[in-house]
C-alpha cells in the first residue's frame, strides 16, 4: 500500500499544502519545528482517525482557525481510494473514503495502514507498561475493526466505572449497578486479551530473529503478553475468559471499593521483553534498549503484512540518525516492497543512501528537494 498525495488545510502549522510522494521512498527534512513530525501526524490521522500525540482534536487545528482537512490518496488492493478527515472546534469529526461517509474510523485502517516509529518509542522497553499497551492498541485499531471497538467500548465502561467507584460512597443507590458495569466489562475485557494474545505471540515470532541478526547473534529476545492474575491461558475461549475475568473482579470487590479505584481488568496489561533470559527492561543497555524496540517496531509492520496482505506505509521520525550505521543500515535493507517516509534535521548521507523523492520542510511549507 502507498500513499500517493497528501492535502492538509490548517491542519497543526500547515495552511494550504498538496504534496506528491514517491511510492517507495521519501525523505522530509528541515530545521526544528519546520512541521516534519506534523506531516507524518497527518499520515497517522488518515490510518485511523486520531493522532498518536494528542486526545484532542482542537490541538490538531491550526491556531486561530476553526477547523482541519486531510486527505489522502492511497493506492492498496490495487484500487484508489481517497480517505478524508474533516473536523471543526466543537463538531464531530466527519470522515468519508471516496466521498462515502465512514461510520466510524476503522474504516481509514480498511485503506491506510501506518507503523510510525519516532526516538520516544526507543524507550519502549524501558517505560512503563502503558507505553507498551498504546503499541499493542495502536497495531490492533488499526488490523482488527472488532478490536478497535471492544477496546473504545472497555475505555467507555473503565472511565464510568471509575467515577462511579469514586461517587458511590456519597451515593450508595449508583452500586447497584456495578454488577453490570462489571459484566460488560469482563465481556470487553476478554476481547482485547483474546487479540492481545495473538498479537504478542506473533510479535515475538518476528521481533525474535530481527533482534538476533541485529545484535550479530548474541541476543536472544522474548515476548510475553501479561494479564490479569485470574486468566490461566489468554488464549482460552471467551466464556472461559469472561469467567475469570470475573472472579477476578469478585476477589478485588472490597479493594476497589476502599481505594475508590477500578483494580481488576486488562488495562493493566504488559508485554515483558526479555533478552537472554533476564527482563530487558530492568537490564538492557542503551543499544540493547535500542535494538529491541527497533525490532519490535519492525516486527508490528511484519504483521500488518501478514494479516492484511500487504507492508503498511513505515514513518520514521527522526529515527535514523539515533541509529548507529549497522541499525541504519538493517532497517533500510529491510524496507522492502513497503513505502517509507523519513524526517531528518539535516540534509545528510542518508540521501545519497536512498532512491527517491527529497523534501525540505520549512514554516509550515513543504518544498521539492
Ligand atoms: P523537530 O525537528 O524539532 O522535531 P518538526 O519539524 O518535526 O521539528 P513539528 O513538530 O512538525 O516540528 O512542528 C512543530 C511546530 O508546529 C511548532 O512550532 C508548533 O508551534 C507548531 N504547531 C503545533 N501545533 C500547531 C497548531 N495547532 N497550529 C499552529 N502551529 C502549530
Ligand atoms: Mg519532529
Amino acid at each position: 500500500m502507498r500513499l500517493d498525495s497528501l492535502f492538509l488545510e490548517n491542519f497543526r502549522n500547515y495552511q494550504s499544502q498538496k504534496v506528491d510522494f514517491h511510492p517507495v521512498c521519501n525523505v522530509i527534512w528541515g530545521e526544528n519545528a519546520q512541521g516534519k513530525t506534523n506531516l507524518l501526524e497527518a499520515m497517522v490521522c488518515l490510518s485511523c482517525g486520531r493522532s498518536h500525540r494528542t486526545r484532542t482534536d482542537r490541538e490538531l487545528i491550526r491556531f486561530g482557525e476553526g477547523g482541519f482537512l486531510l486527505e489522502g490518496t492511497v493506492r492498496t488492493r490495487d484500487r484508489a481510494f481517497i480517505s478524508r478527515i474533516e473536523a471543526g472546534a466543537g463538531r464531530k469529526k466527519k470522515i468519508s473514503v471516496n466521498k462515502v461517509p465512514a461510520k466510524s474510523a476503522s474504516e481509514l485502517s480498511g485503506v491506510l495502514n501506518t507503523v510510525f516509529f519516532s526516538p520516544e518509542d526507543l524507550q519502549l522497553i524501558r517505560e512503563g507498561a502503558a507505553a507498551r499497551r498504546r503499541f499493542m492498541d495502536a497495531s490492533l485499531c488499526q488490523l482488527r475493526p472488532r478490536y478497535a471497538a471492544a477496546l473504545a467500548e472497555y475505555q467507555r465502561l473503565h472511565e464510568h466505572k471509575t467515577r462511579l467507584l469514586r461517587d458511590c460512597a456519597e451515593r450508595p443507590d449508583l452500586m447497584a449497578t456495578l454488577p453490570d458495569f462489571n459484566l460488560r466489562m469482563a465481556e470487553a475485557g476478554a476481547a482485547l486479551i483474546h487479540y492481545r494474545s495473538r498479537f504478542a505471540r506473533l510479535l515475538g515470532q518476528y521481533a525474535a530473529p530481527a533482534h538476533l541478526e541485529c545484535s550479530g547473534g548474541r541476543e536472544a529476545l522474548e515476548i510475553t503478553y501479561t494479564t490479569v492474575k485470574t486468566v490461566t491461558d489468554p488464549f482460552g475461549d471467551h466464556q472461559t475468559l469472561v469467567g475469570q475475568l470475573l472472579e477476578h473482579q469478585r476477589t478485588h470487590y472490597s479493594a476497589e471499593i476502599s481505594s475508590r479505584q477500578c483494580l481488576s481488568g486488562p488495562h493493566k496489561d504488559d508485554l515483558e521483553v526479555s533478552l537472554n533470559g533476564v527482563s530487558a527492561r530492568s537490564f538492557a543497555s542503551q543499544g540493547q534498549t535500542r535494538t529491541a524496540a527497533l525490532s519490535m517496531k519492525l516486527a508490528a509492520r511484519e504483521i500488518h503484512r501478514e494479516i492484511i496482505g500487504e507492508y503498511p506505509v513505515l514513518l520514521l521520525d527522526d529515527v535514523l540518525s539515533e541509529l548507529d550505521p549497522r541499525r541504519q543500515e538493517y532497517v533500510l535493507n529491510r524496507l522492502g516492497s513497503g513505502q517509507v517516509f523519513i524526517t531528518c534535521c539535516e540534509e545528510d548521507r542518508l540521501h545519497s543512501l536512498l532512491k527517491g523523492n527529497v523534501y525540505r520542510v520549512s514554516g509550515g511549507v513543504v518544498l521539492p528537494g
